[in-house]
């Protein structure tokens, strides 16, 4: 048995498709198309792609993007001053700041100043809490998203399943977890400290590695017919390498997501539905 290559590029398309349709259903109605404004400080390479990715994206969707490109060697106050320019804007929706930003620039305070109301991450501690409490905010973590989404329309079970993410980050493993364990599995959170991995893994029916360590997750890690998401991202001499060895577990698993083509699109796609949300949320409600 071979896993089913579970095709994020395809799914990521179709979920666009959808947005784009929402979008022009706005349009009908009257309603002005959602708006979404990015701050990207400096020059990281990988950042200015997906930036790329997300703006073209988002105006193929029909949703309108504002691109803000301080110098890399901006400040923290600077860098307010735009969050607060993009946040007191009225025809702005959604707002992000691109991470990582440069050293000097304090992280934290940047992502304070993004309000809950245009949160298109939903990086903001209340949307996180909200998570945590079992709710379901109005956007969520896009990546963690993307992920719940591949694994529903795939058709994985998740509720009673034994579920382990690899991996505790604030914007990949903690709110996937919280995703599961708000969808019925039973989660185990793993990272650097885990003692005996492997065998934690093999336990899971779903595995999840967000961990940055390329072909990390060999064969060894997967109970046989599991299903496999590979989250990670890492340019090695200009290939994009994933956590997980495809070439040992393809044989094991059951489902098994690729990188490139697996979660990376899904990001993308679920930001989009999330500026969509929050444009929803600004807009008078159709008149029934
Ligand atoms: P972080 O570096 O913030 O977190 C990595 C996690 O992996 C940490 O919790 C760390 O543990 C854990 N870890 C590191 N080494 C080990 C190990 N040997 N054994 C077990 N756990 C380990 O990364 P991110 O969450 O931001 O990203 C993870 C990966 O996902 C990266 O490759 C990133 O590029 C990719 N990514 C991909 C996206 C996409 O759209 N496809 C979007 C976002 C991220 P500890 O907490 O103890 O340090």
């Amino acid at each position: 048995m071979s896993a089913t290559i579970i095709d994020g590029s395809a799914v990521a398309k179709t979920i666009r498709a959808e947005i784009a349709a929402e979008v022009a259903s706005m349009a009908a109605g009257g309603l002005a198309p959602p708006h979404l404004g990015v701050v990207l400080c400096g020059d990281d390479p990988a950042s200015a792609t997906y930036v790329r990715n997300k703006g073209r994206a988002a105006e193929r969707a029909g949703i309108r993007f504002t691109l803000l490109t301080p110098s890399a060697d901006s400040s923290t106050a600077d860098i307010l001053d735009l969050c607060a320019r993009l946040s007191g804007d009225p025809d702005i929706d959604g707002m992000l700041v691109q991470l990582p930003l440069p050293r000097q620039i304090d992280t934290g305070a940047v992502l304070e100043a993004v309000p809950v109301a245009k949160d298109a991450d939903g990086f903001h501690p209340l949307n996180l809490g909200r998570l945590a409490a079992g709710a379901a905010p109005p956007v969520l973590p896009g990546t963690p998203l993307g992920c719940m989404e591949l694994l529903r329309r795939s058709g994985v079970p998740i509720a009673g399943s034994r579920a382990v993410v690899v991996g505790r980050s604030v914007i990949v493993g903690r709110p996937l977890a919280l995703l599961l364990v708000n969808a019925d599995a039973t989660v185990t959170v793993c990272h650097s400290k885990t003692r005996d991995l492997a065998a934690v893994c093999r336990e899971a029916d779903i595995l999840v590695a967000a961990i940055g360590r390329p072909g990390m997750i060999t064969a060894e890690y997967v109970k046989p017919g599991a299903a496999v998401i590979d989250v990670g991202t890492t340019l090695v001499d200009g290939r994009l390498l994933g956590d997980v060895d495809r070439a040992s577990v393809e044989p094991v698993a059951g489902w098994l997501t690729p990188v490139p083509g697996g979660v990376g699109p899904m990001t993308v796609a679920m930001l989009l539905r999330n500026t969509v949300a929050l444009a929803r949320s600004r807009r008078p409600a159709p008149i029934p």
